[in-house]
């Protein structure tokens, strides 16, 4: 076979590859060997900003088939039975940088990018049904406990469990974190989420809420602490290599899909706040149906294009599929577009692996990488309204029914009136004897070194949950022999917040 020249990027063909240009036969270099600067100065650009969190991922590319029929729920084509769309899947560790550890003790990100007819819709999810927050101003925050200390350059296990310990939302999901569901054995085995509640409209108009699970079909499989170490001992690479090697072989992983549906205005009389972040929908109120299965059926051609470059962002959605008020779900609707512009460029949008199926046109202008010109599509329509012919216009059809508000505009306190503690209570009650074991021990090994007062504050929030859950984790940490705790020696602490509220 005939091999293709090698050009430079401007397409014109470099004579040698090997050897630099110089003035004699000893050297100095010469400024007009532009290939050789521009092989240099392409390697200082390799790298783009990571990720702040979410920053190591792995993915695939796959198909949603969906089965069941909601049609009476929703009007989005890629929800109807028999639809079938392409789509990409990328999973991640939240705290670890890129070149983080796989298997590490961290919840998992589960992000999709469905290619429909009618746009991309994103659901960037986890796999957990809760987070550790249910208000945006906790959110950066919360980060920086998972990150590094600012003189030390090292993760502080101090500053999680104070962050925790002050925060009794997070109970739910720190009590998940460390339950064995903390640890998947790969990306397959485990479930997803929507985690957010989310909103369906019908072509009547009629919206109705709803959650999003996506079920393993391959079970859960979970690692122990020390099954893990023994596995980053050996490679750190350890999902990238199943969920590779799982699909280059043929068995492609799949995912029941499944959905909560709440009419409207049953929101307003549920014992709980259905758009908190930190609470699920119980099955026995809102049955999880089936509507579909997910499939992750072709590995990427190039990581970094079609990997490191999705852009998933809970903004895209489509006729038929919107939000809600959980306020989480609404600030991410900023924030995750916005990383992508500073992370990807102003039109990251353009690139290949974001790129709509269906045509795009609107009137935003130039910017970094808007190498398709006028997306309007017609020269003289570059801004609007105009009269210029087949100049894209407003589709008054894709309006959703207008969301009901009570118009207060409170920084209402979700404190009040909100059970941390309730859902924890029925998980943990869910846990059999080895489960908990586990959960504690969990919980001590991830203690090391943090204050007794700190440790205590956190137990307090577990006694609140079951009295075998604060027990369990203070008979774990002595046994551990971690720092000096010691219940009956610890200071008397402040009241948490949930105390206050009380
Ligand atoms: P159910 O008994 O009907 O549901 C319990 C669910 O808990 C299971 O369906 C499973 O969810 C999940 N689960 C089972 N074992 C574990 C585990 N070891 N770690 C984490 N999750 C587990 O009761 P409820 O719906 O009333 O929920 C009770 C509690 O279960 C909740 O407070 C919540 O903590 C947890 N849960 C509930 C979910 C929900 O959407 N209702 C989803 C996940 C957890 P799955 O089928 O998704 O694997």
């Amino acid at each position: 076979m005939c091999a293709k020249k090698l050009t430079t990027t401007a397409g014109s063909p470099v004579p040698d590859n090997q050897n630099s240009m110089t003035a004699g036969a000893r050297g100095p270099l010469l400024m007009q060997d532009y290939q050789l600067l521009e092989k240099l100065a392409h390697q200082n650009r390799e790298r783009i900003p990571e990720r702040t969190v979410h920053a190591k991922g792995w993915g695939a590319h796959g198909t949603l088939r969906i089965t069941g029929d909601i049609s009476k729920y929703t009007c989005a084509k890629v929800l109807q039975p028999g639809s079938e769309t392409a789509m990409l899947a990328r999973f991640s560790t939240v705290a670890g940088e890129a070149g983080a550890a796989d298997h590490e003790r961290d919840v998992r990100g589960f992000a999709l990018k469905f290619y429909t007819e009618e746009g991309n819709w994103d659901l960037v999810g986890n796999n957990t049904p809760v987070f550790f927050v249910r208000d945006p101003y906790k959110f950066a925050d919360f980060i920086h406990t998972q990150k590094r200390h600012p003189r030390t350059n090292l993760r502080s296990p101090t500053a999680m469990w104070d962050f925790w310990s002050l925060s009794p939302e997070s109970l739910h999901q720190v009590t998940i974190l460390m339950s064995d569901r903390g640890l998947p054995v790969t990306p397959m085995h485990m479930n997803g989420y929507g985690s957010h509640t989310y909103s369906l409209w019908n072509a009547e108009g009629e919206r109705f809420w709803v959650k999003f699970h996506f079920k393993t079909e391959k079970g859960h499989e979970h690692y122990t602490n020390a099954e893990a170490e023994d596995v980053v001992g050996k490679t750190r690479e350890g999902y990238q290599e199943a969920l590779y090697n799982t699909i280059e072989g043929g068995d492609y992983p799949r995912w029941k899909v499944q959905v909560q549906i709440m009419p409207e205005a049953e929101a307003e009389v549920t014992s709980y706040n259905p758009f908190d972040l930190t609470k699920v929908w119980p099955h026995d109120e809102y049955p999880c149906i089936d509507i579909g299965v997910m499939e992750l059926n072709r590995n990427p051609d190039n990581y970094f294009a079609e990997i490191e470059n999705a852009a998933f962002s809970p903004s895209n959605i489509v006729p038929g599929i919107s939000f809600s008020p959980d306020k989480m779900l609404q600030a991410r609707i900023f924030s995750y577009a916005d990383a992508h512009r500073y992370r990807l460029g102003t039109h990251y949008e353009q690139l290949p692996v974001n790129r709509p199926v269906c045509p795009v046109h609107h009137y935003h202008k130039d910017g970094t990488m808007n190498y398709e010109g006028q997306q309007t599509g017609v020269t003289d329509a570059y801004y609007e309204p105009n009269s210029v012919d087949g100049a894209p216009e407003e589709v008054p059809a894709a309006m959703e029914p207008a969301l009901k508000i009570d118009g207060n505009a409170d920084r209402y306190n979700h404190r009040e009136g909100n059970d941390d503690f309730g859902q924890v209570t029925a998980l943990f009650e869910l846990f059999d004897d080895g489960q908990r074991k586990r959960l504690f021990g969990n919980i001590a090994a991830a203690m090391g070194g943090v204050p007794a007062e700190i440790i205590e504050r956190q137990c307090r929030l577990f006694d609140q949950v079951h009295a075998d859950y604060g027990k369990g984790v203070r008979d774990a940490v002595k046994s551990a022999n971690l720092g000096k705790y010691d219940p009956n020696a610890v200071p008397v602490t402040e009241a948490t917040p949930q105390d206050a509220a009380e």
